[in-house]
């Protein structure tokens, strides 16, 4: 069966067509900036990349034309071959703790929680209903950054904080980066042949968070109410103090939203570093021995070992840490780094192994008390194994 994985954000909408049978994929590509001048799509298939600049006022525009593609370029020959779609949500709050098929009530349910990701959901929204529109008999799912996090406790998703905020306003942990997290899960279960494991996630791309894992289940994770809690990513914050916000709303003469903006878009490896929010510009620069870059390059690792450490405990040990994302993927010194400082768990890499880039992996040495694995991520496979599931 044919599946189609979708992301949809604000501007743009991408797309992974997968063979179920083998689990490849046979094209993918992305429709950007939809709604503003310049609009294009990139389609891969084949070996090759279609690029061209098309209007695309909607998302509904970017399905239509990608249907049309789909077929004129022969990626398949009729749209009776798409056995199902799945789309990414990013926030599915406490009313959703797994994937589930689209519906009336589904849509729904998540018009009622859409303003508590209000830059995320809105948009995914807008790309169910446009496949809704244009493959009206084809069965849909959606698939939730937040539902492998429903299994946290109470004691660990609420903060400490007025216990009414959390009843009134749903106020608490929701974590992110669910549908990576449970494909690394996913993955480990399959390398060791038990579902029974200790396992600590890091999830280090442009975002970045950590979770806690035992036995398949989510116990705790990095990131909170939003993507912008837990470690320092690319250009997010991470924790911090909210006092630290009425002094520079005054000093700055800036409001809430554009202090929150701030802590979102201009802080993190960017922010302090000064250079730029990709850890490659970061890595030349710690290289080179720029300041900035070491002292950005030496707080990133930090606060990942300050996450390990801390679910190291929460779990009564790890079997299991494993490295994905961009960064993770990646960054042979980034893990190096990170494991030295985890010495005193009796952590050890294997130099040499650990030189890998972007290829499952396992890096440890093998008087290591934790195994240490790369796993490259693949939330677009996990989007259509579900969806697939779901179908059957
Ligand atoms: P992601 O959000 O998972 O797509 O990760 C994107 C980030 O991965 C980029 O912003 C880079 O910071 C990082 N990245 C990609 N390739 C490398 C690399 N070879 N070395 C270090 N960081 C990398």
């Amino acid at each position: 069966m044919k599946i189609i994985s979708i992301n949809a954000g604000s501007s743009s909408l991408k797309f992974s067509l997968f063979n179920m049978d083998n689990e490849s994929v046979i094209a993918s590509g992305v429709f950007e900036r939809i709604g503003i001048d310049g609009s294009c799509y990139t389609i891969k298939f084949n070996g090759e990349k279609y690029k061209e600049e098309v209007p695309l006022k909607t998302h509904a525009d970017a399905v239509n034309i990608l249907l049309d593609k789909l077929t004129s370029m022969h990626i398949i020959e009729s749209l009776d071959e798409i056995g199902g779609v799945g789309h990414r949500i990013v926030q599915g709050k406490d009313l959703f703790d797994k994937s589930v098929l689209v519906d009336d009530e589904v849509m729904e349910k998540l018009e009622s929680i859409k303003h508590f990701a209000p830059l995320h959901n809105p948009a995914n929204m807008l790309g169910i209903e446009a496949f809704r529109k244009a493959l009206p008999n084809v069965p849909m799912s959606v698939v939730f950054d937040t539902a492998f996090h429903q299994t946290m406790d109470e004691e660990t998703y609420l903060y400490a904080v007025p216990y009414e905020w959390y009843e009134k306003y749903g106020i608490r942990k929701y974590g992110a980066h669910g549908t990576s997290h449970r494909y690394i899960t996913e993955t480990v279960k399959d390398l060791l042949k038990t579902d029974k494991f200790k396992l600590i996630s890091c999830h280090i791309g442009n975002g970045g968070s950590i979770t806690a894992i035992k036995d398949g289940k989510c116990v705790d994770t990095s990131m909170g109410f939003t993507p912008l809690a837990g470690i320092m990513m690319g250009t997010r914050s991470g924790d911090v103090d909210p006092s630290i916000i009425p002094p520079v709303m005054e000093a700055e003469n800036k409001t809430i939203d554009d202090i929150i903006n701030d802590l979102n878009k201009n802080s993190g490896v960017l922010g302090l570093s000064g250079i730029s929010s990709d850890m490659r510009d970061i890595e030349d620069a710690y290289n080179e021995g720029n300041p900035r870059a070491v002292l950005t390059f030496n707080k990133y690792v930090q606060r990942i070992v300050d996450y390990i450490a801390q679910y190291y405990v929460r779990l009564g040990g790890a079997d299991v840490i494993a490295f994905t994302a961009g960064v993770g993927e990646n960054s042979p010194i980034l893990r190096k780094l990170v494991c030295e400082k985890l010495a005193c768990l009796e952590v050890k890499l294997d130099e040499e192994k650990n030189n890998v880039r972007g290829k499952l992996t396992k890096i440890s040495a093998d008087d290591s008390k934790v195994a240490v694995y790369v796993i490259p991520t693949d939330e677009e496979l996990m989007i259509a194994r579900d969806t697939l599931e779901l179908i059957k």
